[in-house]
């Protein structure tokens, strides 16, 4: 193992389990789930993998304030406020949207993070908004560390090409996965997989699915520059990654899910007992199937979706989803 995989704390419980699924039975594939949802409680999802590698980094600089930022009921925002509060760091974090105190903003409140609320105008240069509130709090002596919306920098990307690792043992004892699929919001988890992916030798091909309105290209060129960032910082030679970005799942927006959305999380959990998120997993659950039906995803696949998480997500639209159970 490279030496700087383990610049990382233990934050989550690894590895998560991989279970297989009776969901996509009908089709002449393999589907699998990694849980990646059973990763922690509070601090649960595909933002505890990425955390245990950058809040490593802002112990090592001696930080004691933590500042992020995201959409009102950010899963990544919520996992940060927790793993830096149990680290003894305070946190602020810079969130845009409707302030309702519910799923992982109750959560955020609980724990004490201090929340700035901002327009989707702001949210264009939080990254600016944040360095400015840092260069504030250090003139009065904290030590402050910025954490990038969805944890996605070279840093980050550590989390999921550590995971590489996990699917390759378990690979070892079962069987060989032709994909590997993810929802894809900051790019941080697809690009980690195909950095493991390299460096672990791996054969199968990385799949995002696109649950924002970016463009696969836009995905593309700042994975790219992240990777020459990954490769200086990292002294590492990984060349171009190439993951498959699938556009056309977002339907009306990032996190508007609609009906089918819906019934795609209602019928995961009926069959599996899985509960998908509404944001994330389920658009991309939903993304996976239509592709295995429209023989994009060639028959015969054995399959690997990661559930990233996002289950607190889900009780921000409980009003909306009451609608649609019988
Ligand atoms: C953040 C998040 C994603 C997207 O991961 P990225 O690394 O940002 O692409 C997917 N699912 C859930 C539940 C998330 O919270």
């Amino acid at each position: 193992m490279n030496d700087f995989m383990k610049e990382k704390l233990n934050l989550g419980r690894f590895p998560t389990p991989i279970e297989r699924t009776k969901c996509a039975e009908e089709y002449d594939v393999e589907l699998f789930i990694k849980r990646d949802d059973l990763d922690e409680f509070i601090g649960s999802g595909n933002k505890a993998r990425k955390l245990e590698y950058l809040l490593y980094d802002a112990q090592r600089l001696s930080c004691d304030t933590v500042l992020s930022a995201g959409g009102m009921q950010s899963n990544h925002c919520r996992a940060t406020a927790y793993f830096s509060k149990r680290l003894g760091m305070d946190v602020e974090l810079f969130l845009f949207g409707e302030q309702e105190v519910q799923g992982n903003l109750l959560i955020d409140k609980l724990l004490g993070a201090r929340i700035h609320p901002i327009s989707h105008e702001e949210y264009e240069n939080v990254m600016q908004m944040m360095n400015d509130r840092k260069k504030e709090l250090e003139s009065t002596g904290r030590k402050v560390y910025v954490i990038p919306p969805g944890g996605s920098n070279a840093i980050g990307f550590l989390g999921y090409a550590s995971a590489v690792r996990e699917i390759s043992n378990w690979e070892e004892k079962h069987t060989n996965f032709d994909y590997v699929i993810s929802a894809t919001g900051t790019g941080g988890t697809i690009a980690g997989l195909e950095i493991g992916k390299s460096m672990y030798d791996e054969k199968f091909k990385v799949v995002g699915i696109n649950v924002t309105k970016r463009s696969s290209s836009d995905f593309n060129k700042k994975i790219s520059e992240e990777l020459q960032k990954f490769n200086l910082r990292y002294e590492a030679h990984i060349k171009e990654i190439f993951p498959t970005i699938v556009d056309g799942y977002v339907g009306e927006d990032y996190a508007i899910p609609s009906s089918k959305d819906f019934d795609t999380i209602r019928e995961l959990a009926l069959k599996d007992q899985i509960v998908l998120d509404p944001v994330y997993t389920a658009k991309a659950f939903k993304g996976m199937l239509s592709m295995i039906d429209k023989g994009e995803i060639k028959h015969g696949s054995q399959i690997l979706f990661i559930h990233t998480g996002g289950t607190f997500g889900l009780f921000a639209f409980a009003r909306e989803i009451s609608k649609f159970l019988r």
